[in-house]
């Protein structure tokens, strides 16, 4: 006997035994021939056992009308107009043994809802998991031995691939492995769909044009404008560099990092939002990997507006200028840290005020260099004076 008749008998035997719909039938040998689906395969297999029936019927074998009958109601209506032309009743067809007769229904019908779904969600890449009830995997794994069958393929397997490809097909997403935009989970025969929606992560800018915001405020105001853009449940701010609440962040801003999730809407470039007093700045979306945020050492460059209680000399101006390139020390909470002033550059106003324009690095506190709280030198001992920065404004941050 040739591969051929060997499909045929092992078919013609699991009908004898279990009613099976073409696709299910198709699918226990599903890696036998390309490029059709399943259920191709099982109606081409269903057409060669009755026109094998039929054949022997025509030459008179008695055994083959019987045959007919005995597998009618297994073998379902691609049958009905074969059994017709000999016998007077309608058959009544059994319900698949392994899908119960609900894939098709349900490989259409959750393709077409996860399309219009995804299409709300604005997503482009997507990947479809699947869960079936377990008596259903058993059922197919118990005659997949029953009937020692090599070359079949898993219905999980098969409900992602064609509800991959029809979601494809209906709304021009693509199938992404590695990482999609979403991954839609279905459950079988339930008809439950999931969506985890994959989080993107914002990198931006955040300008503040007004003193007084407090950080935890800059945070919500973040958060609240992002979530509204986005359409997302949940934004996980993870820095602010460097926001102060008495400063202002004016010219570039300060730089946040931001992770997404559960976004309605994904299909924002760079953009402003404007809001009172502060405006953010998407600059770069990306997908959230598994890596971590990767921190770079900042420089800061603060505009320093310094009222000192005596008057302040010109010397005394020039010496803060030497502090150009020289080491400062700070101590707070408990750490010791020396850094380098890059660039100072002060000038007297009248009396006892300054301004200052300094570029330092981002561990420096900026305040306390002025004042000279648990700073040394400090802008307040070159000075020989007690100062503060009544006002400061944040002009650039970056490497
Ligand atoms: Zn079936």
């Amino acid at each position: 006997m040739g591969k051929m008749s060997d499909i045929i008998k092992v078919s013609k035997d699991l009908l004898k035994k279990y009613p099976l719909c073409d696709r299910c039938l198709g699918r226990f040998f599903g890696k036998l021939g390309y490029g059709w689906s399943n259920e191709e395969r099982g109606r081409a297999i269903k057409r060669a056992i009755l026109m094998d029936i039929h054949k022997r019927i025509r030459e008179n074998d008695e055994h083959a009308i019987k045959e007919l009958r005995g597998l009618i109601e297994n073998i379902g209506p691609i049958g009905q107009d074969l059994y017709s032309l000999y016998f007077y009743d309608n058959p009544v067809f059994k319900k698949c043994a392994v899908c119960g007769g609900e894939i098709d229904g349900f490989i259409e019908g959750l393709s077409s809802q996860i399309s219009s779904r995804l299409k709300e969600l604005e997503i482009n890449t997507f990947l479809i998991g699947a869960r079936v009830d377990k008596k259903i995997c058993m059922m197919e794994e118990r005659i997949k031995s029953e009937f020692m069958i090599k070359y079949g393929e898993s219905i999980k397997n098969e409900i992602k691939r064609e509800i991959g490809k029809k979601v494809q097909s209906i709304g021009g997403f693509r199938v992404d492995f590695s990482m999609p935009d979403v991954v839609v989970e279905v459950s079988f025969p339930s008809r439950e769909i999931r969506y985890q929606i994959r989080s993107m992560r914002i990198f931006g800018k955040y300008k503040k044009t007004r003193r007084g915001l407090s950080i935890t405020k800059s945070g919500a105001n973040i958060i609240e404008k992002l979530a509204k853009e986005f359409e997302a449940d949940n934004i996980v701010l993870h820095t602010i560099k460097r926001d102060e609440k008495n400063v202002r962040a004016i010219g570039d801003g300060m730089l946040f990092i931001a992770d997404i999730k559960g976004a309605k809407r994904r299909n924002i470039g760079k953009k402003l939002i404007r809001g009172n007093d502060t405006i953010i700045e998407i600059e770069k979306i990306e997908k959230k990997g598994p890596e971590e945020i990767r921190e770079k050492p900042l420089t800061r460059l603060y505009r320093c507006f310094i009222f000192c209680e005596n008057e302040i000399s010109r010397e005394a101006i020039e010496a803060v200028n030497a502090l150009r390139n020289r080491a400062v020390e700070q101590y707070f909470n408990k750490k010791h840290r020396i850094s380098i002033i890059k660039e100072i550059k002060c000038r007297r106003i009248n009396g006892n005020i300054a301004e200052c324009l300094v570029l330092i690095p981002e561990k420096l506190y900026v305040k306390e260099l002025v004042s000279g709280t648990r700073t040394t030198p400090s802008i307040s001992s070159m000075l020989e004076n007690r100062c503060s920065c009544i006002e400061g404004d944040l002009l650039y941050l970056g490497g």
